[in-house]
């Protein structure tokens, strides 16, 4: 990795950063098509993720091949339960949001301007080929929002797709559906941050105006790659039994065999409330489990929150503790004892 800066504003006959993808001229503005923020750019202006740049008339990504942060990570830990449990993954993160929660807990690089150092696609394959002996299987594009870092995850992923490596998003789901359109080939799983039902939620406390991008993404992609999604739950926000059952019937109109990770929240960045009551997970998780077969406990250790049941026979398929993972499924991923599939990609 060779380090810089990335600014995105041209200085003494630098090139300028790529030309990004998804954006149209408006005049002397620029109009982002890629998430729906449906930022209107002036010049030398940042859209609203501050990674997108209108540059000479142009829309610029500026964190094209930037990373902030890059590590061997246990694929429980995206969290992802049913994509090749027990196996690691190369993370990489560069900088820059779509949103601005209150309570980001990674907000030094989704709201700040860390140091990065260049990893180009190519160098970035050839890291996570070199890491397969220590039981790497692909690329997790996480830590920040993988969505306004589009151009890069595309190429990387095309690249590690062609080397046998899995791609991974981690991701708030908002995302204009041509662009996704494009990444989904290319995708073999996601988690997908779906905040709350409510748009309220996400108008006051993460500073856009709609959630329902996100549940579009969810619908759009399962069943075309490995799909889990994440509900953080944030103490007298959205944590109330009437919330938890308005997202678990949206959930269970995708699929019921769809895994939920409730995760519990804890203070950060800008927000203050107490961490969430153990006792409202506890019950956000059985409310959650009369209508959908995998649903997990995260941030937190409640006996069994992380253990993969089967719905028919009741038998374990997967037992967790921390991140070690022993596996009672069959070779194709499916219950062991009764053979009922677990919605598990081995
Ligand atoms: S990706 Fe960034 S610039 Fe584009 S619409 Fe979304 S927030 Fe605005």
């Amino acid at each position: 990795m060779v380090a810089g800066n990335d600014n995105g504003v041209r200085a003494g006959g630098d090139e300028l950063p790529r030309e990004a993808a998804w954006w149209e001229p408006e005049g002397d503005q620029v109009h982002c098509l890629l998430c729906p923020q449906d930022c209107h750019i002036g010049p030398w202006r940042l859209g609203r993720c501050r990674v997108r740049r209108n540059l000479e008339g142009a829309l610029r990504t500026v964190n094209y091949a930037r990373i902030t942060s890059a590590a061997m990570d246990p694929i429980e830990k995206k969290p992802l339960y049913h994509f090749r449990p027990g196996t690691q993954i190369l993370s990489l993160g560069t900088f820059g949001c779509n949103l601005g929660c209150r309570f980001c807990q990674n907000f030094t690089i989704s709201q700040g301007e860390p140091p990065t150092q260049e990893l180009t696609p190519g160098q970035a394959v050839e890291l996570a080929q070199d890491a397969r002996s220590r039981g790497n299987i692909g690329i997790a594009y996480t830590y920040n929002e993988p969505i306004v870092w589009f151009e890069y995850v595309r190429d990387t992923a095309a690249l590690a797709r062609a080397a046998g490596l899995a791609n991974v998003l981690v991701t708030n789901g908002l995302i204009r559906e041509g662009p996704l359109e494009e990444l989904l080939p290319l995708v073999d799983a996601m988690n997908v941050d779906i905040k709350a039902m409510d748009d309220e939620f996400y108008r006051s406390l993460c500073g856009i105006s709609s959630g329902a991008q996100a549940r579009r993404t969810v619908e759009l992609a399962f069943g075309r790659c490995h799909v889990e999604i994440t509900n953080l739950l944030v103490t007298d926000a959205n944590d109330s039994e009437e919330d938890v059952r308005a997202l678990v019937d949206w959930a269970a109109s995708v699929s019921p065999d769809l895994p939920l990770h409730i995760s519990r929240y804890r203070p950060s960045y800008k927000h203050t409330a107490p961490a969430t009551p153990v006792d409202r997970l506890q019950r956000a998780v059985e409310i959650a489990r009369a209508q959908l077969n995998f649903v997990y406990a995260g941030n937190v250790m409640l006996d069994g929150g992380s253990d993969t049941i089967c719905p028919d026979c009741g038998a374990t398929g997967v037992a967790r503790r921390g991140y070690s993972v022993s596996s009672r499924l069959s070779g194709t991923g499916a219950c062991g004892e009764c053979g009922r599939a677990l919605n598990v990609a081995l």
